[in-house]
């Protein structure tokens, strides 16, 4: 049963665990990395807590779960930046241009066209960064390390701003060494943004220069219900 009490401290307990990792990567990081809380599976309650205690950055997997999340939420809090950092189907490229503020999973040439061709439609020019497979994994999203240079001219000649990297390390394998190669290649291609790091492994994620950690479970805690 859900009394006052028992929200009241799920509240608290959300508020002092958000406070705590801010401080976290405030101070690992000299303030060059962002938290992005991920909202996939959270109840709305818990996004408004965070919402009141002053965060703005939020990633979604999905399209249609940030909408129910989102649509009523943003014009509220003007301040939300809204990343989808889940793959896109080409059927969600018009809901999605028109909800997130960043797209983090580019991987196609076909994408990006449908991004450059639907952002024109709405006249909604968004950022959007390049998901890799950093880690050369089959069954994994993200484009090859060596077809980022391929897909970034095709993406700027399409008109888009490709403003950053975005990668999930293999699970199995220790992530720092995939952590400094996403780094270089973020210097390399000249791009200033830097996603990655999740629960696990956003502190050796920071130590390697991440910009933006994505933060599910550390931040919420296991979902029970
Ligand atoms: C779920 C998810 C996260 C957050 O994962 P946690 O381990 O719960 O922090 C980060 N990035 C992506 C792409 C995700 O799908």
């Amino acid at each position: 049963m859900m009394n006052e009490k028992t929200v009241n401290s799920a509240c608290e307990y959300l508020h002092h665990n958000w406070r705590r990792l801010q401080d976290d990567i405030a101070s690992l990081s000299n303030g060059r990395t962002r938290l992005m809380a991920v909202a996939k599976n959270q109840p709305i309650d818990s996004l408004k807590i965070l919402l009141e205690s002053g965060q703005t950055l939020f990633g979604e997997n999905r399209v249609q779960e940030a909408q129910a999340h989102w649509q009523a939420l943003k014009p509220l809090y003007p301040q939300i930046r809204l990343h989808l950092i889940g793959p896109l189907q080409r059927n969600k490229v018009r809901p999605a241009v028109a909800l997130f503020d960043v797209i983090e999973t580019l991987d196609t040439p076909q994408l990006a066209r449908a991004l450059a061709t639907e952002m024109k439609a709405q006249n909604r020019f968004i950022p959007v960064f390049i998901q890799v497979n950093i880690g050369n994994e089959t069954q994994k999203s993200g484009c090859a390390v060596d077809e980022i240079g391929p897909l970034l001219k095709i993406a700027r000649s399409e008109g888009l701003d490709v403003t950053g990297l975005m990668a999930i390390p293999p699970a199995a394998d220790a992530p720092k060494p995939y952590f400094e190669q996403l780094k270089r290649l973020v210097q390399i291609h000249g791009l200033a943004e830097c996603s990655m790091g999740m629960s696990a492994d956003y502190r050796d994620a920071i130590e390697s220069g991440s910009t933006i950690v994505r933060l599910g479970t550390v931040l919420f805690g296991h979902r029970t219900d």
